[in-house]
C-alpha cells in the first residue's frame, strides 16, 4: 500500500467542515484523533479515538453511542446565559425559563442530566403526549418548576393534569383546541381545581424551514384567533379569566431565519398586548421549540437550496430577537413585559451525542493489475479494452476531447463484452477482465479531468464522478440511527475518528446492514449542496476504521425504528474529569438490543423458535440428514444468538 501524504491539522478541520458544527465542541488532536472538550472550553479534552478503543478492550463492542453529559450542561449554560445577557442588556422585566422539550430525547438519563444542569435557572420540562406526561410528572424537583403540557389531551390526560395541579405543582396545559378548554374547564369546575392553562395560538405568519407547517393558517395545531376571542369571552361570562396565564406558539423546529422567528414573535405579542388591555391577566408568553443547531455548512440563498440543515443565527441572536422584540412590542403599548418561556431541545441535546461506526469493508470498482497485459489467447474485446487503457496512460493524452473519444471507445467495447457474453461467446473469466480494465481506464480519466472546470466537461465525463465512488459498508442501521437523513436529508456531521493526519484519498457513500438501497448516506456536509460522497482513507488490512457521526443527540435517538430487526445500539455515558488521566470517566454503559429482545417487540419468543428448530434438528438426526454431533452443535449455535447484539460487533 502506498505511504500516505500527510495531512495538517487544519486542511482537515477545513476539509470536514468543523467550523460549521463543532460549536467549539469538537476538533482534531496532533495524533490525528478527533478530539471532544465535553465543556466547549479548553480543558478536559477527550481523545475520542482512545476512548472507543479502551471501550472495545472493555467488550463493548460498535456501534455505539457515546453520550458527553457534560456537553448536556455547557449547553443549557450557555442558552440560559444568553437570555440572561440579552434581558440585562435591554431592560427587560420579565424573566425567562427553558422547559425542556422531552420529545426531543426523552432517554431518562437525559432528562434528569438537563434537569439537573438547569437547576441553577429553574428550567423546567415539556410534554406532548400521554406518556411523556406520565413520564415527566414526577421529575419536576419542586413546586415552582414548570411542566407545559402540549399535544391533544384526552379526558385521562386532563384529570391528570388537574391532579398534578392540586398537589401543587407547576402543571400548564396548554390548550390546542377549543373543544380541549370546553373540557379542561369542565372537569376542573367538577373536581373543585383552581386550573391554570395556557393557549397555543394559531398565527398568519407562516412557519419556516422543514417543518413550516407546525405554524400559520395551514397548522393542525393551536386556535383561531375567533377562537380564542369566544375563548376569552367565555372566561369572562365564568368569572374565571385568572386561569388563563399562558400564550404560546410553536412555528416549527431548526428555524432557519431568526427573521422568520421575529416575525411571529411580534405578531404572539400584538395578541399578548391585547389581552392584557381587556384585562386577562396573562403572565408567560412561551415562543416554543425552534431554536436550531447548525450541522452544514449555510448555502447562499441564490443557491435555491433548501437550507434547513444549517442556521443563519447564533445562540445570542436567538435570545436578542426573542427578548427585544417582545419588549419593543411591550413598551410600544405601555403593557408590563411577560415572563418568557422557550421550549428548546434541539438546541440542548443535539451535540452530547456521537454514534462511532465500524467500517465492515470498503467496495470499489474492479480495478485491473496494472502489470496485466492481455494473452494471445484473450478475447479481442479484452485485448482492444487492454489498448484504450494502455492509450490514457500516456502522459500526453490530457485534453477533454482525447479523452472524451477514449470514454466512447471503452463504453461500446463493454457494451460489446456484454452482448458477447449474453449470447454464450464470452466467457466468465473474459467478462470479468472486461470489466476490470473498462473501470481501471474510467479511473484513469477521472483522474486527469480532476482539475478541469466542470462547466468545460462532457455530461458523461462528469458523469463518472458519480460512478466511481466507493461502498463503505458501516455496521448499523440508518433506519434505527439516522432515521432523519432517511426521511428528510438531514445531513449529519461524519468525519473518520482518526488517521485525520492522513490525506483521504478514497471518496465513499455509506451503505448500511438493511437490505434496503435506502440504507445509505449519501449527503454530507459541504459548501456544495449536490455533495454525494465523503472523503475517507483507504482500509487497512485487520485495521479498525471508525467513523463517527456527531450530533445526534436531538430525535435521533428516540425516532429510530427496527428495520429488518436492528436494535438499539449500545451506549457510553462520559464525563468529563480533568482529574482523570484520559480527562474522564466512564460512569456507566448501556448494552444495545439482542436478538431476542427485538424479536420478543414483534412476538417470536425464544422458547417456541427453539423448540421449533431441535423438532426440525431431531427429525433431520433420525433420518440420517446430517449426524447427531453435527445437529446438536448447530442447534447449540442456534440458541447462543439470542443473547448476541443485532449488529456485527467488533
Ligand atoms: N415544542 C413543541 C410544541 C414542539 O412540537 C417541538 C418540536 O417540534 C419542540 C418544542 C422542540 O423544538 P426544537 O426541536 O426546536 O427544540
Amino acid at each position: 500500500m502506498p505511504t500516505p501524504q500527510t495531512l495538517a491539522r487544519t486542511d482537515a478541520e477545513a476539509l470536514y467542515h468543523f467550523s460549521a458544527w463543532a460549536d467549539g465542541f469538537f476538533g482534531i488532536n496532533a495524533d490525528g484523533h478527533v478530539e471532544v472538550r465535553p465543556r466547549g472550553t479548553h480543558e478536559p479534552v477527550v481523545d475520542l479515538h482512545a476512548l472507543a478503543r479502551s471501550l472495545q478492550d472493555e467488550g463493548h463492542d460498535l456501534p455505539l453511542v457515546v453520550r458527553f453529559h457534560d456537553v448536556l450542561h455547557a449547553r443549557v449554560r450557555l442558552l440560559n446565559e444568553a437570555f440572561a445577557s440579552a434581558r440585562q442588556e435591554a431592560g427587560y422585566q420579565g424573566t425567562y425559563t427553558t422547559a425542556f422539550p422531552i420529545k426531543v430525547n426523552q432517554l431518562h438519563e437525559v432528562v434528569e442530566e438537563v434537569l439537573d444542569a438547569g437547576r441553577p435557572y429553574g428550567l423546567g420540562l415539556e410534554c406532548g403526549s400521554k406518556a411523556e406526561l406520565v413520564a415527566a410528572l414526577p421529575l419536576l424537583p419542586d413546586d415552582d418548576t414548570l411542566l407545559v403540557c402540549n399535544g391533544y389531551k384526552d379526558d385521562s390526560m386532563l384529570r391528570l393534569i388537574l391532579g398534578g395541579q392540586r398537589l401543587g405543582r407547576n402543571v400548564m396545559p396548554v390548550v390546542e383546541k377549543y373543544g380541549e378548554f370546553e373540557r379542561l374547564m369542565a372537569l376542573a369546575a367538577s373536581t373543585h381545581t383552581q386550573t391554570q392553562f395556557g393557549v397555543r395560538v394559531r398565527l398568519s405568519t407562516p412557519g419556516a424551514g422543514k417543518w413550516a407547517s407546525s405554524g400559520g393558517d395551514e397548522s393542525k395545531f393551536g386556535i383561531t384567533i375567533s377562537e380564542l376571542l369566544s375563548l376569552v369571552e367565555a372566561l369572562e361570562a365564568q368569572g374565571t379569566t385568572e386561569a388563563f396565564k399562558l400564550l404560546h406558539i410553536h412555528i416549527g423546529s431548526q428555524i432557519p431565519d431568526v427573521r422568520t422567528l421575529r416575525d411571529a414573535v411580534k405578531e404572539l405579542t400584538q395578541v399578548y398586548v391585547q389581552l392584557r388591555r381587556r384585562g386577562i391577566g396573562i403572565e408567560r408568553m412561551d415562543v416554543g421549540g425552534g431554536l436550531g443547531v447548525s450541522y452544514t455548512v449555510g448555502y447562499p440563498a441564490s443557491s435555491g437550496t433548501d437550507s434547513g440543515d444549517a442556521i443563519n443565527y447564533s445562540l445570542d441572536e436567538y435570545a436578542n430577537a426573542v427578548v427585544y422584540t417582545v419588549q419593543e412590542v411591550c413598551d410600544a403599548a405601555g403593557c408590563p413585559h411577560p415572563d418568557l418561556v422557550s421550549e428548546s431541545g434541539r438546541a440542548l441535546t443535539a451535540h452530547h451525542s456521537v454514534l462511532l461506526v465500524n467500517v465492515q469493508g470498503a467496495y470499489g470498482r474492479d480495478a485491473i493489475d496494472p502489470a496485466f497485459v492481455p494473452a494471445e489467447d484473450d478475447h479481442a474485446v479484452v485485448r482492444d479494452l487492454y489498448q484504450t487503457l494502455s492509450w490514457i496512460r500516456e502522459p500526453e493524452t490530457t485534453q477533454p476531447p482525447a479523452l472524451l473519444e477514449a470514454y466512447h471507445d471503452l463504453a461500446e467495447k463493454r457494451r460489446e463484452a456484454d452482448a458477447l457474453f449474453t449470447y454464450g461467446y464470452l466467457d466468465l473469466e473474459q467478462k470479468a477482465l472486461a470489466e476490470r480494465l473498462f473501470w481501471s481506464a474510467c479511473r484513469h480519466i477521472h483522474t486527469r479531468i480532476g482539475e478541469t472546470d466542470p462547466e468545460w466537461l462532457p455530461a458523461e465525463l462528469q458523469a463518472l464522478d458519480d460512478l466511481l465512488i466507493d461502498q463503505y459498508l458501516c455496521d448499523f442501521s440508518v433506519f434505527q440511527s439516522m432515521i432523519d437523513h432517511w426521511a428528510i436529508g438531514q445531513r449529519f456531521p461524519i468525519v473518520p475518528i482518526h488517521r485525520l493526519d492522513e490525506v483521504p484519498s478514497r471518496r465513499g457513500v455509506l451503505v448500511d446492514l438493511t437490505c434496503d438501497s435506502d440504507g445509505k448516506i449519501s449527503r454530507f456536509v459541504s459548501p456544495d449542496p449536490e455533495k454525494d460522497y465523503l472523503e475517507l482513507h483507504p482500509l487497512r488490512p485487520g485495521e479498525p476504521y471508525v467513523l463517527g457521526v456527531f450530533l445526534m443527540g436531538a430525535y435521533q435517538d428516540i425516532m429510530g425504528d427496527m428495520h429488518n430487526l436492528f436494535g438499539r445500539v449500545g451506549e457510553a455515558h462520559v464525563y468529563a474529569d480533568a482529574d482523570e488521566p484520559q480527562g474522564y470517566y466512564v460512569e456507566k454503559t448501556v448494552a444495545g438490543a439482542s436478538v431476542q429482545d427485538i424479536l420478543a417487540l414483534v412476538r417470536y419468543f425464544p422458547n417456541d423458535l427453539q423448540r421449533r428448530m431441535s423438532e426440525l434438528v431431531r427429525a433431520k438426526v433420525k433420518a440420517k440428514t446430517i449426524r447427531s454431533a453435527a445437529g446438536y452443535h448447530l442447534l447449540n449455535e442456534y440458541k447462543q444468538l439470542f443473547e448476541e447484539t443485532t449488529y456485527l460487533g467488533g
